[in-house]
């Protein structure tokens, strides 16, 4: 069989390419040769958000595409994206009161329509906000969501599947080569394919696959690494906070599963994609970009667990790495089979990029490109308002137990019905294999949404690796490999 449609990558592009392209009739293969979202995708920031620090560098359309899609995306995955409050502390040395105030305003007026609420000064009434920080009677409060990015991910994947998508995790694409009208694929488990057109969507991998591929790119890729730390929970409270540092960069903290807070980012240039790892100087930095605004102040010994990633930006030439544009660029190759490759992008703006990207594809491939996916829930997202939805959750489930029905109502959203269809009891769901994922709920995740390893699970998709000793982890991985 031949594909139209062969993408090399399962990060948050990919599957984003994979959904809409099978969502328009294509034939579609998509290959990753570790995890989904296994590298950029699960190492964000984790917001869905128009990026309010992109209006310093006048990225005005980057910003108004972002807040648009952030709204949609609220809509569209109720269940693993909810809005969040930032507080953001004023600053006069860093940035005067009224830039910030008139970026506020240009923030809410580029996102047009929004559900999220707007943003205005702190009040008397905001002690919760206040009451962490060191001093600061003086700021903001403004909306933006909170996402599981390796989720989106995934579930980009299995709306993809659910249309016909092929995809194959754990295989890489060692080389293709054009052969008239296709591309001839040699995959890693030793078969090859044959495709009308390619996606090179290999995120910081992009410019090494071009490489492989004999294909001279016009544009190029700067890595620039970004790490988060965690620690237990720095302040009480579901709201965020932006905190501006005196070399102009903004940190956020975040709370982050529960009992947890999230710290990042950095911006350190790297020159290889397998550069992500945090170092000593980042965990300072950050423990530094914190303790300059809270009470509770934090060392070293208080980190609990890190992330980093790479971001595979567009080289635009810009100096500064902190200035390198975020929006994406998407370069069209048409010497024979056609090839797009994808530079850049942000969690936000995927499926936007993914509409773009099947535009861009359409005519060299002879097929029609209109939207299908602005106003598609993604699976699990066909949910009315989510504390309702927990409520019936524990009410149809009861052997569950609240947190393990919270957990779940966030993760599969309405795919509960369907993962628990032959569940009756508590002993229906079989073993625990810790952290309360039981063995109905591994094998979903092992034959339905592609996990392979316990890290798979307990990392990427749900983070209750974060709350397991050491003793805890290696059971659940002996019980993992255990399930037949
Ligand atoms: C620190 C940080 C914070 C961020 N914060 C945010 C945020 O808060 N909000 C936001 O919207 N965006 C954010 N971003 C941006 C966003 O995370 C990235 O733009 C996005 O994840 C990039 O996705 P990708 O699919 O291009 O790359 P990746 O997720 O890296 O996926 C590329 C995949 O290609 C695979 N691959 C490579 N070569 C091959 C091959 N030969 N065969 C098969 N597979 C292959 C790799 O294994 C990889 O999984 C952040 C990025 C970073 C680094």
């Amino acid at each position: 069989m031949t594909y139209d449609l062969l993408i090399v990558g399962g990060g948050i592009n990919g599957c984003a390419i994979a959904r809409e392209a099978s969502l328009l009739g294509l034939k579609v293969l998509l290959l990753e040769r570790d995890d989904l979202a296994a590298h950029t995708s699960s190492a964000s920031t984790k917001l869905i958000h128009g990026g309010l620090r992109y209006l310093e560098y006048y990225e005005f359309k980057l910003v108004a595409e972002a807040l648009r899609e952030r709204e949609r995306l609220v809509k569209a995955a109720p269940h693993i994206i909810h809005p969040l409050r930032f507080v953001l502390p004023h600053e006069n040395a860093v940035r005067p009161w009224w830039m910030v105030r008139l970026g506020l305003y240009l923030y809410d007026f580029l996102g047009g329509k929004m559900t999220l609420a707007r943003s205005r000064g702190l009040r008397k009434g905001d002690a919760a906000f206040v009451a962490p920080l060191k001093a600061a009677s003086k700021g903001f409060v403004y909306s933006d969501a909170f996402v599981d990015d390796s989720r989106l991910t995934v579930l980009n994947a299995m709306d993809a599947a659910a249309n016909g998508a092929d995809i194959r995790v754990g295989v890489a694409l060692d080389s293709a080569r054009r052969d008239e009208a296709v591309w001839q694929a040699y995959l890693s488990d030793g078969s090859s394919v044959a495709a009308r057109g390619m996606v090179n969507a290999a995120g910081p991998w992009v410019s090494q696959l071009l490489g492989r591929l004999g294909v001279n790119a016009a544009s190029g890729v700067r890595l620039v690494k970004g790490s988060h730390i965690v620690v237990p929970r720095l302040y009480d409270g579901d709201h965020a906070y932006i905190l501006q540092q005196p070399d102009r960069r903004i940190v956020f903290a975040i709370p982050y599963q529960d009992g947890f807070t999230e710290i990042g980012t950095t911006d350190v240039p790297v020159d290889a994609p397998e550069d992500a790892v945090i170092d000593q100087d980042e965990i300072a930095y950050l423990c530094e970009a914190a303790n300059r605004h809270f009470t509770r102040q934090i060392t070293p010994a208080d980190v609990t667990s890190t992330w980093s990633g790479v971001r595979p930006l567009y080289d635009d030439g810009a100096s500064e790495a902190k200035a390198v544009t975020r929006d994406y660029v998407l370069e069209l190759d048409t010497n024979g089979p056609t090839l797009l490759s994808i530079f850049g992008g942000k969690i936000t703006t995927a499926r936007h990029l993914a509409e773009e990207a099947l535009e861009k594809l359409a005519t060299p491939m002879g097929f029609s490109a209109y939207p299908v996916t602005r106003a598609r829930a993604f699976p699990g997202g066909a949910i009315p308002a989510f504390p309702q939805y927990v409520a019936q959750v524990c009410a149809t489930w009861p052997f569950l137990g609240a947190a393990r029905a919270e957990r779940m109502a966030h993760a599969y959203g309405s795919m509960l019905p369907d993962m628990l269809q032959d569940v009756k009891s508590a002993e229906d769901l079989g073993q625990d294999l810790g952290g309360g994922v039981s063995e109905v709920e591994a094998r979903w995740l092992r034959t339905r949404e592609w996990a392979r390893s316990a890290e798979d699970v307990l990392s990427r998709r749900s983070k209750i690796g974060l709350h397991l000793s050491e003793t805890e982890r290696s059971a659940f991985e002996a019980a993992w490999d255990a399930l037949a």
